[in-house]
């Protein structure tokens, strides 16, 4: 196992460095100080995104030929780590990340070009429709009827758990175009206008506080809803052999540089509160056990990842790993968050709407705690997210024991 980094890679760390120094601006920062999930509000994403596009960035898992930028496996590590590091804003890019993959393997000349000039230039958002009421870990129940009508499809049902749906321009999605005894081989891949008419968005109230513009999931609903033929990638009924080549690209990135990002916050914010005991939380023996604990874990996570980047380079598969490391990854991420909560305390207690009362404008509520206090508690119930999507906890511990273990 080779972990060393060439000097031309450290000096493409530099490189990588001195852009975020300039790019993830004062306003990112003090938003992402206050996000509730990690995200920045859209506008504030496509400004990041419009950043990385000027540079020739955006897209570093592209081929060249579509603006990819040609970078090695070293590169792609080093341009991910530094960015965690930095903590600078992920973004929900689906179109990017996730349906252009699809339309260059599978789509017609003109999706092509239709599609993946904007998606690179930031100039639509998309949204990914695959989970239904009744079809989530079990995708291939879902049943969004896609009946023919001349040369529309005509979409009734709808999905669920949609992200950022009110502000998608398009979703791809899976509709169910016949019904076969291999339910797998009736599904159908569509693009879709989410301004077609007949399309609903309900937004889906969560834990992390009220829905009110800048919601994380949706419910969709379909009435009648007309997609053209044309919209369609791929053959009719091949949709779930093009959903399985797209959830390749869905898998998480590496964990643990994000996480020590997280750490460091959290060792800030200890370092400030102060215990039962009467010191710093962080002086606090019970505390600091659990914070050393998930240190450990975190560079056990490091060193796992590191290790699948060498083998990748020299081009080994990922098998199992992908699902041990989204399954370690994720609990750490939850553990991060709950410590966080434990350094807080009272000041993780206040009603979410009474902490961004100020914000939105009611004057007469005052925040309980200090600013970095506020997204502590939002930021704990919106994690449990982590080992839900992207492949449940046991629907990841059911990949490991049929691949390691056979069974
Ligand atoms: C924040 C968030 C954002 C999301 N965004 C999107 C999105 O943009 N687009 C989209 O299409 N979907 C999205 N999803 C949906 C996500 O993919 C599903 O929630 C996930 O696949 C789980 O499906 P489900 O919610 O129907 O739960 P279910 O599949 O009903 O699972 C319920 C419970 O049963 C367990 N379980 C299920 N099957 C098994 C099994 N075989 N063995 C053992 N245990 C099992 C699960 O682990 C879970 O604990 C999002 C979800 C979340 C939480």
């Amino acid at each position: 196992m080779d972990l060393d980094f060439a000097p031309e890679n450290l000096k493409f760390r530099d490189e990588v460095r001195a852009f975020i120094a300039e790019a993830f601006d004062d306003d990112m920062r003090a938003k992402l100080a206050q996000s509730k999930n990690g995200y920045l509000d859209k506008e504030a994403q496509v400004r990041w995104l419009k950043r990385l596009g000027a540079k020739g960035w955006i897209a570093p898992d592209w081929p060249v030929e579509y603006g990819g930028t040609g970078w090695s496996q070293a590169q792609k590590y080093v341009f991910e780590m530094e960015m965690a590091l930095a903590g600078a804003p992920s973004t929900s890019n689906m179109g990017l990340q996730m349906c252009a993959p699809v339309i260059m393997a599978f789509g017609t000349p003109e999706q092509k070009s239709q599609h993946l000039p904007k998606i690179l230039a930031t100039d639509v958002w998309w949204c990914q429709g695959y989970s239904e009421p009744g079809a989530g870990s079990d995708l291939a129940s879902l049943s969004l009827k896609a009946e023919r009508d001349g040369d529309h499809y005509v979409l009734n049902g709808s999905k669920i758990w949609t992200t950022y749906a009110q502000w998608a321009d398009w979703m791809f999605c899976l509709v169910r175009t016949s019904n076969e005894p291999v339910r797998q081989m009736g599904i159908s891949f569509l693009l879709l206008d989410m301004r077609t008419p007949g399309v609903t968005i309900r937004p889906i109230p969560t834990l992390d506080g009220p829905a009110d513009g800048d919601q994380e999931v949706n419910q969709v609903f379909f009435e009648d809803v007309r997609v053209p033929v044309a919209n369609r990638v791929g053959e009719e009924g091949k949709g779930w052999t093009y959903a399985k080549y797209l959830l390749q690209f869905e898998r998480g990135s590496a964990y643990a540089p994000g996480l020590s990002h997280q750490l460091a916050k959290l060792k800030k914010i200890a370092s400030l509160e102060r215990s039962d005991l009467g010191g710093a939380m962080i002086e606090d023996p019970a505390f600091r056990r659990k914070l050393a604990e998930l240190e450990i874990k975190v560079e056990a996570i490091n060193a796992a990842e590191l290790r699948v980047f060498a083998g990748r380079n020299a081009g080994e598969a990922m098998g199992a790993t992908s699902s041990m490391l989204k399954l370690e990854g994720s609990q750490a991420q939850q553990a991060v968050t709950e410590l966080a909560l434990e350094a807080v305390g009272i000041y993780a207690a206040p009603f979410v709407e009474d902490t961004w009362a100020e914000l939105r404008g009611k004057t007469n509520v005052t925040r309980a705690g200090p600013d970095y206090a506020a997204p502590i508690a939002p930021t704990y119930f919106n994690y449990r997210k982590t080992s839900i999507y992207a492949g449940s906890n046991e629907i990841q511990h059911n990949i490991i024991a049929k691949m390691i273990l056979g069974v």
